[in-house]
């Protein structure tokens, strides 16, 4: 027996395979009547939609015979995705150098006849087989290979639509979950006071304030005019593995992150509350008038809007946010919300941790 060969394309050929999610997907019917169609057509007893994986061929749909997978190594598919420009055909197994000794041909279920059309993904990789089988041999004539191949290209039309139709209701569900977040920011803004006061001190690459002014703004948020205590929450953001986006990008591109993300904190607190450039690549915003919850909920937005800055790249924050207890110093605070930050790092990065 002959093991088959990986195609030298194997690593983007998986790649390509895994895009489309199938594999150990619940049977489908409209697969299931592409292989009843090859079957009949060729006049076997048994075919199958497979999907050739690392080590095993999973089969998508089966007739003729009951099984969900093989080993790579001795199935008959795996040869047939080396030609993906050909339907693979072996007319007695019995006969075939690479086939005789195989346990499915010397075993259950005593494969004779085979033949296999490659399912050929959009960007030209071979992903399976559409292939049909029996245990007598058999010649294939050309209209029957012809018609095997067209029923190939359907299969990967069925697959191309199960996948957009996966994308689009991902891309819903997520749709949903922003524009809830959105309208919960939406509410929060309206619930607080606005704060327009301009701050003298910026810092040259966001244009948000430097840590100085921020110290000043804080400081006066904790409370009012008249000396009493203001519910304050203090917010500290770090960027996720920043270092290698400097490292990979380089330090221009790094600079236009940290100005993006500037300017979406100045655009977000622009109605009130303060972002400012901590240092580094570390902002801190500061919320007056805003309990913890409402700060999380405009935190975790935050989160996500960085999620989908379109920078070519993915770009993830965390978060550490603390409320102000009356009796701090602001400097506690800070430090509160830095071990919540802290903490968010331990726990993964992209997301929102709250000192207690
Ligand atoms: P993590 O936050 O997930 O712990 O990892 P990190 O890689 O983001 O953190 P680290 O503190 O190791 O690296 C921060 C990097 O930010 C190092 C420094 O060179 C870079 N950095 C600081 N200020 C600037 C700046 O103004 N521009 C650019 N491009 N990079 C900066
Ligand atoms: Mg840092
Ligand atoms: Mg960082």
């Amino acid at each position: 027996m002959i093991k088959p060969d990986k195609p030298a394309n194997e690593a983007l050929r998986l790649e390509a395979l895994y895009r489309y999610r199938i594999l150990d997907s619940e049977r489908e019917r409209s697969f299931d009547d592409l292989v009843v169609i090859a079957k009949a057509v060729c006049g076997t007893s048994m075919a199958a939609v497979t999907l050739i994986d690392v080590e095993r061929q999973w089969f998508k749909s089966i007739q003729g015979i009951d099984a969900t997978e093989n080993l790579r190594s001795e199935s008959m598919c795996g040869h047939a995705i080396l030609q993906p420009q050909e339907v693979m055909v072996v007319e007695d197994a019995l006969q075939d150098v690479r086939f005789h000794d195989n346990p499915v041909v010397v075993g259950d279920p005593h494969i004779r006849f085979y033949a296999g059309a490659p399912l050929i993904s959009s960007d030209g990789l071979p992903l399976g087989t559409l292939c049909v089988f029996d245990v007598r041999p058999q010649h294939l004539e050309r209209a029957k290979a012809e018609a095997l191949s067209a029923l190939s290209r359907q299969v990967m039309l069925v697959m191309e639509l199960r996948r957009f139709a996966l994308d689009i209701q991902k891309h819903m569900l997520e749709r949903d979950d922003y524009e809830r977040l959105l309208s919960e920011y939406h509410d929060v803004l309206l619930a607080q006071n606005a704060d327009l006061a301009e701050q003298s001190r910026t810092d040259a690459l966001t244009g948000l304030p430097n840590r100085r002014a921020m110290a000043v703004a804080l400081e006066e948020s904790v409370a009012d005019a008249d000396g009493q205590p203001r519910r304050v929450c203090v917010a500290l953001l770090d960027i996720d593995h920043f270092k290698n986006i400097n490292d990979f990008h380089g330090h221009a591109t790094g600079d236009r992150v940290l100005a993006e993300l500037g300017a979406l904190l100045r655009a977000h607190f622009a109605g009130g509350g303060t972002a400012a450039r901590y240092g580094g690549e570390e902002f801190v915003a500061v919320m007056p008038d805003t309990d913890l919850h409402a700060a999380g909920v405009q935190c975790e937005f935050l989160r996500m809007a960085v999620g989908n800055l379109p920078l070519g790249f993915p770009v993830t924050v965390s978060i550490g946010v603390a409320m102000h207890r009356a009796g701090d110093s602001v400097d506690q605070t800070l430090a509160r919300a830095d071990a919540a930050l802290y903490r968010a790092k331990g726990n993964g990065r992209n997301r929102v941790e709250f000192a207690d």
